[in-house]
């Protein structure tokens, strides 16, 4: 996206831009537009900057990366979200260190969760859905997701809060519109057959938030648009 040599103050100024400009041409509020800063391979560092310029949710895909940087952001009043693939084994793991897991994604994986979570505990959760079949990605399939909903509901310690989609990337950033679009719709009858209102839609990413706007997204996840371009291992 060309971020890479911009700075995390420039990026900031140019992301809330294009916030309010999907915003306004949905109809919406920008406010209600949370964006989540995703600091995978990125300095702790780069998190604290993005904090004093006002961004308070970040989201890491990886627990084991985020061991190693949460000490240096200890105190900051930010919610961390967990975004990526979880392992039943390290759900203890990523309890302690997120405020929410953005990507549950199976039964087995929230009974886990609501086991660990403890005494007292309400851990948000949204349900990562796999909206296309062509591609092999983690997520629920849609066909399983009105069972896994009803199943997290029953369980005490867990909180479902919307739904999270990660499109395959395309040539054309339009062409994800139907997902996106197919994700709000999803979420709307989930919900009456539930009962059960799910604020939370969390889909769009640096190449397309502007359209996950306009379709509805309440979190839009941003690597590349705001800290830069991702060094490749
Ligand atoms: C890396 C990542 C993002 C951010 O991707 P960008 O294209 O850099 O904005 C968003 N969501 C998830 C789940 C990711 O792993």
């Amino acid at each position: 996206m060309g971020a890479s040599h911009s700075t995390v103050a420039e990026n900031v100024t140019a992301i809330q831009e294009r916030v309010d400009r999907a915003a306004a041409r949905a109809g919406r509020k920008a406010s209600d537009v949370t964006i989540v800063g995703i600091s995978k391979t990125f300095p702790a560092e780069r998190i604290r900057e993005a904090f004093e310029l006002g961004i308070r949710h970040f989201g890491e895909n990886r627990v084991q990366e985020w061991e190693s940087k949460a000490p240096v952001v200890e105190g900051l009043a930010a919610t961390w979200h967990l975004v990526g693939h979880l392992q039943r084994n390290k759900a203890l793991r990523a309890i302690r260190l997120f405020h929410t897991i953005d990507s549950l994604d199976s039964l087995p994986l929230a009974e886990k969760l609501n086991k660990d979570a403890g005494e007292g505990r309400r851990l948000p959760v949204l349900i990562e859905v796999r909206l296309d079949p062509t591609v092999t990605k983690t997520g629920c399939d849609p066909a399983e997701l009105s069972r896994l909903a009803e199943g997290v509901l029953l369980m005490p310690r867990l909180e479902l809060r919307g739904l999270m989609t990660v499109p395959e990337l395309t040539a054309d950033p339009e062409e994800v519109r139907p997902f996106f679009r197919r994700l709000r719709e999803i979420r709307g009858r989930l919900s009456r057959q539930l009962d059960w209102l799910m604020p939370e839609l969390s889909m769009g990413m640096s190449r397309d938030f502007d359209i996950a706007i306009e379709e509805g997204a309440t979190q839009i996840r941003l690597g590349t648009a705001l800290f830069g371009t991702r060094q490749t291992k």
